[in-house]
């Protein structure tokens, strides 16, 4: 943790001779650094945490305290932490605090789906959405790890944002820890009744195209004595990143999704540009080869119905041959108009029909209904309502924040 503490001492220097420009607020803001240029707590890993403890002369056992305030028991000031020195604390206080991005909107749709939008140190924001489950005290936590997305699918309406930024380890996590100070669900429940048990890497941006950073937070998230969400319940959403899709499979293990949305490489390469550097050959053998794919935690093929496009039964047919071989499901959206966009959703009775052929062809394919409609928050609306509102570019996610996705958290 040498290079934060000595980073900070630099920029306290260079600002105490001229005073900070603007692009040092924003350097540091991208750095989790609030304006007096303390560093945050919330993103570090425990290795950096040991490296950090370690320069001031504390011990391992520091670490794991501080590990259980943070991320066990939701602390938001480190005067709280009471079972650590005041000596200790102060010196902390100086250079570091335990951050919340600020909420700029709260809202809760009629059927309990749950949004936030969250605005970070310099001033970029984006949403999050909290998805219960209809049957059960349980739900997913949709998360953001971009604003924007450079990728441009022709059907989401992320895809005519530009990329703002990545968001950062801090950042990530930070909108689960939102959430569960928004249900009071600190400290981690040991056992029993979690409603907020499941975190889905589908809200805005290409979770993989900022691998690194949802690596460090999905760690924290991960951690057993932190916040302890068991990777079973992370299931993380690509494009098909495919170099990225193996790291993932191997460093993190959690469940996975493809945006599939195109039985073809013509009609892929069309509606999905990524896919000409990744074709479905490639992506394929990529989830052929997905460490921990099974019949108990098949891979999600997502698949958004679109009218006149992808959706006749030789779609089906054709995808049912796509994917042999590779354990999974599918998991039908359909699709939500944004303004501006060309496509419309094939109608309810042609998407079940849809799903039928594909059960007959051995494939479950749950329909993914739209959930907090009432609210902006299902797929592709998120983007919309932060533009009307906000009139700029960043904010929301033009993807299935919001909608109902049983099959992501129920069958887990
Ligand atoms: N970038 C990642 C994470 C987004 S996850 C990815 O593409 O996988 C959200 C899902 O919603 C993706 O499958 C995405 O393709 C889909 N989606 C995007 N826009 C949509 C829209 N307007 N209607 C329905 N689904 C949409
Ligand atoms: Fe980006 Fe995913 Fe939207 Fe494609 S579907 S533009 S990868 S957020």
């Amino acid at each position: 943790m040498t290079d934060v503490l000595t980073e900070n001492a630099t920029i306290n220097a260079a600002a105490s001779q001229s005073g900070p420009t603007l692009t040092d607020f924003v350097t540091r803001a991208a750095n989790g650094q609030a304006a007096d240029g303390r560093r945050d707590l919330v993103g570090l890993s425990r290795d950096q945490l040991t490296e950090l403890l370690g320069e001031m002369g504390e011990s391992k056992f520091r670490v794991k305290q501080m590990w259980n305030w943070i991320y066990n028991r939701g602390v938001k000031d480190i005067e709280d932490m009471t079972n650590i020195s005041k000596k200790l604390r102060d010196r902390l206080s100086q250079d570091f605090y335990i951050g919340r991005p600020v909420l700029t909107a709260d809202q809760k749709s009629s059927d309990d789906t749950h949004k936030w939008l969250m605005k970070f140190h310099d001033g970029n924001e984006a949403e999050t959405v909290y998805i219960p489950d209809r049957n059960e005290d349980r739900g997913a936590v949709c998360i953001s790890s971009q604003v924007g997305c450079t990728l441009t699918c022709k059907f989401c309406h992320t895809g005519t944002q530009l990329l703002v930024r990545n968001l950062t380890p801090g950042e990530i996590i930070s909108q689960f820890m939102v959430a569960r100070d928004s249900y009071g669900e600190w400290p981690t429940p040991a056992n029993g009744i979690r409603r907020l048990s499941n975190i889905v890497m589908m809200g805005m941006g290409e979770p993989l195209f900022n691998y690194e950073n949802v690596r460090e937070a999905l760690k924290i998230a991960m951690d057993g004595e932190g916040i302890s969400i068991s990777r079973r319940r992370v299931t993380l959403s690509t494009s098909g990143v495919v170099p990225e899709i193996v790291r993932c499979g191997k460093e993190l293990g959690v469940g996975l999704a493809i945006s599939l949305h195109a039985p073809d490489d013509d009609l892929r390469n069309e509606i999905m540009p990524i896919n000409k550097k990744y074709p479905l050959k490639e992506l394929m053998d990529a989830c052929r080869h997905y460490p921990g794919m099974s019949n108990s935690r098949p891979i999600t093929m997502e698949y958004v119905m679109l009218k006149g496009v992808n959706d006749k039964p030789e779609h089906a047919r054709a995808l049912a041959k796509l994917v042999k071989g590779v354990h999974c499901k599918f998991n039908l959206i359909p699709f939500n108009k944004w303004p501006g966009s060309d496509y419309e959703c094939t109608p309810t009775n042609d998407i079940k029909k849809f799903a039928h052929t594909l059960l007959e062809l051995g494939y479950e394919a749950p329909i993914r209904w739209p959930r907090g409609r009432d609210i902006l928050a299902a797929c592709g609306q998120l983007k919309s309502e932060s533009q009307r509102q906000r009139k700029s570019r960043v904010g929301g996610c033009g993807n299935a924040s919001g909608d109902e996705s049983t099959n992501v958290v129920a069958a887990q």
